[in-house]
């Protein structure tokens, strides 16, 4: 009979690409036609409506009840004329997957008929049970009941799934008692902590600036398999990735993945799912090869934070989707392979304000060069100070496969920011002076910084993969995120901890003035200390070397390699500071959230260790004493003919090595499961995450070793999953 990887292997080869139908019309023809931007909303709102919604955006205030109804009434007939049926609240658990329940408009009426309903009330609230998704405890504590409440500031759309036409509106998920459970709360929260933060310090140089928002623009890195060997291995079924298999003999060496040509079927892929982006007003615009063979990546325009991450997640679930119609299958994992490059997500990140200004790009004259340098160290002594918990920010049991494992950031937290900087850092620190204020001597200064820092557009170039936040020219790069993160967590952590620095700043700059300092005096001596305070998370050689994690110790930066402890930065004096003193979570929800985290940790071991186990025992176990059995049977054979020893001594050899894998193996995984069962015990999250990562964990290894030796010494066609080079080379 013929194994299921070679019918896999035989139907992936087969595959014809599947032409798409692009409509014959430039992009920005049909661009955002299914969001209910402003222009669409003007033509079906009255104009008191339109301003209504508009102030209540832009102010931050409550919408009224009669603004609400207007605008569902609008929403309601632009749907109905897009031909959508139902409508629902869209939004982001703590499941990493975004959730939606939807109703019809359509509700009886008495006269047996019926008709399209939807009223504000419906618009602003709905209340699904809280109970079924992560909750962290807050449930037990409160009522099940959850809510979830209209997000005004991120528009609504119209999702298309065949004949399936849905108004979605996207919303927060708060517990009944007000306590979030989901991503999007938080990060609303820290976007606005983040602009009342940053705007006093922008007014120190413009004063007519009047908000500040968070930008981010980030970048999806993802493998493409075929979907008919996807279904033939468990593993990437069931965890993402793959468990075991043997690296092909040609990876990544040549490097002659990156940026190459797109193979046809992929392509196709592409065009199909960014037709469907650019209809949602997702601004996606680049397309690549990545560096390993299979790998991809795909990036948009930069945007405002909360659309920019409703984006991200609305592309990935576009990607899903549209992969199943080519017979693809879209593996967002970190580390589907072992052996060549796992995935991130960057994020770039920034701030801009109303007046147009980005508050990380340098600028024309001293005055917005100053501005420059007060954002650029700020943020760099923000992740000085709280480099732990952007770690924690990243943490996730699929990314321990990237953070350490050579080839991504390393776990260390470090600052990458060019050595033209570096040296414009070095002269602000040596040139301040102590002392009484010398108004000449920092006036040239500051002409100084002038002349020195536009040169840092050049100096773009001067880039260092290896760095896990590295400034490019106009805004830092977080390089450590996965591929399969909510940007939302990072940048939740992110805006935090520099807001909660910029009000530090302003502090600081208004008591030098009160004590009668001069302004730019008293700017440039604070810069000037937090320049020496925040050093050591500067670094600009290789993020990968054995040196730097030498160094790194030297210097009491944090090296912590797994989820299981990186989850305990969450539980820190420092990180109860600066979430509940600012607001972006009280004790309640930082508690819940990070029981959540240690939950989804041990639940992806535990689901991976099982299948792990079924995979070496079901799959690879059988296969091997099949072919054990033909050498068995073979060197039988030989002897009974009369050859000498010397005949049928490799095959001998072949059967006792066999042996000795399946034996080791096979009592690998029974250690396995008992270490399993004594974690299991453990009541504490925390305890029994770091017992799944220290106890549990490294049988995958071992495990992985011996299955990954016989499949090497087996009878390919007799090896039942796809191979590494059957999945990674598809054209
Ligand atoms: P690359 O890093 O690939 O060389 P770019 O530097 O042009 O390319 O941009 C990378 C990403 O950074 C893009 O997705 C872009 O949208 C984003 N980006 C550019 N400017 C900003 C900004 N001010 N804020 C946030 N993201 C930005
Ligand atoms: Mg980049």
């Amino acid at each position: 009979m013929e194994s299921i990887r070679n019918a896999g292997f035989k139907t992936a080869t087969q595959r014809k690409k599947i032409n798409v139908k692009l409509p014959n019309k430039r992009i920005s023809e049909y661009y955002a036609e299914n969001v209910f931007i402003e222009s669409t909303m003007k033509k079906y709102l009255s104009e008191d409506a339109f301003i209504g919604i508009k102030n209540a955006i832009n102010t931050d205030t409550k919408i009224d009840r009669n603004t609400a109804d207007q605008v569902a009434a609008a929403m309601k007939a632009w749907a109905i004329d897009k031909g959508a049926k139902s409508y629902t609240h869209w939004f982001q658990p703590l499941t990493g997957a975004t959730a939606e329940k939807h109703d019809t408009f359509f509700v009886p009426t008495a006269d047996g008929k019926g008709m399209e309903s939807f009223t504000g009330d419906a618009l602003v609230q709905q209340e699904p049970d809280a109970s079924s998704f992560p909750n962290g405890g807050i449930r037990q504590t409160f009522e099940a009941r959850g809510y979830t409440a209209w997000d005004p500031t991120s528009p609504a759309f119209i999702m298309e799934i065949g004949a399936g036409i849905t108004l979605c509106i996207p919303t927060i998920f708060i517990s009944y008692t007000g306590e979030s459970l989901d991503q999007k709360t938080p990060l609303l929260k820290s976007c606005h902590f983040l602009e009342k933060a940053a705007l006093p310090v922008v007014n120190l140089f413009d004063r007519h600036a009047t908000k500040v928002i968070a930008t981010l623009g980030w970048e999806q890195e993802y493998f493409i398999v075929d979907e008919a060997l996807f279904y033939a291995r468990p593993d990437l079924v069931l965890c993402g990735r793959t468990l075991l298999g043997h690296s092909p003999a040609k990876g990544q060496q040549l490097d002659d993945h990156y940026f190459g040509s797109i193979p046809e079927r992929v392509y196709a892929f592409m065009l199909d799912f960014e037709l469907e982006a650019h209809k949602l007003g997702i601004p996606v615009r680049t397309r690549h090869n990545e560096v390993a063979p299979g790998q991809y990546e795909l990036a948009p325009m930069f945007e405002e934070m909360n659309v920019a991450v409703d984006h991200n997640q609305l592309v990935m679930d576009i990607m899903e989707r549209v992969g199943r119609r080519h017979k693809l299958k879209v593996l967002m994992h970190e580390k589907p392979f072992q052996g060549v490059n796992g995935s991130g997500k960057h994020n770039n990140w920034s701030m801009s304000t109303d007046t147009g200004k980005n508050l990380l790009s340098p600028g024309k004259t001293p005055k917005n060069n100053l501005l420059f340098l007060t954002f650029f160290v700020n943020v760099i002594k923000a992740v000085h100070e709280q480099a732990d918990l952007l770690r924690a920010s990243i943490a996730s049991a699929s990314n321990d496969h990237r953070l350490g494992a050579n080839e991504a950031p390393p776990a260390i937290i470090s600052v990458f920011i060019g050595s033209h900087l570096s040296s414009v850092l070095e002269e602000v620190a040596k040139r301040v002076t102590h002392g009484k204020f010398d108004e000449d001597k920092n006036a040239t200064l500051k002409l100084d910084i002038h002349n020195k820092i536009p040169d840092v557009l050049l100096d773009n170039t001067d880039r260092n993969r290896t760095s896990p936040f590295a400034f490019t020219g106009n805004k830092f790069e977080v390089r450590a995120v996965g591929s399969t993160a909510n940007c939302a967590w990072p940048m939740t952590v992110l805006n935090t901890i520099v807001a909660n620095q910029l009000k530090e700043f302003k502090s600081e700059v208004d008591k030098l003035i009160k004590e009668g300092e001069n302004k730019e005096g008293a700017i440039l001596r604070v810069i000037r200390r937090y320049i020496n305070s925040s050093k050591d998370i500067l670094f600009e050689g290789d993020n990968y070397s054995e040196e730097w994690a030498a160094e790194a110790k030297k210097r009491g930066l944090n090296n912590v390699k797994t989820t299981a402890y990186a989850l305990d930065f969450l539980n820190t004096k420092k990180a109860k500071e600066v979430f509940i003193k600012n607001k972006i979570f009280n004790e309640v929800e930082l508690e819940a959230r990070s029981e959540i985290f240690f939950e989804a940790y041990i639940l992806k071991l535990q689901i991976e260790a099982r299948i792990m186990g079924e995979m070496a025992l079901n799959e690879i176990l059988p296969v091997a004493i099949t072919y054990q059995n033909q050498l068995i049977k073979n060197v039988k054979g030989l002897m009974d003919l009369g050859l000498k020893k010397e005949a049928y001594a490799s095959q001998l050899a072949l059967i006792s090595k066999i042996s000795e894998h399946i034996n080791v193996m096979e009592q690998d995984v029974r250690s396995m499961v008992e270490a399993r069962k004594v974690c299991n015990k453990i009541e504490h999250a925390s305890e029994k995450a770091k017992a799944y990562c220290d106890k549990v964990k490294p049988y995958f290894d071992t495990i992985r070793y011996h299955a990954d030796k016989l499949e090497l010494l087996v009878d390919d066609k007799l090896w039942p999953i796809p191979k590494y080079r059957e999945l990674l080379f598809l054209k």
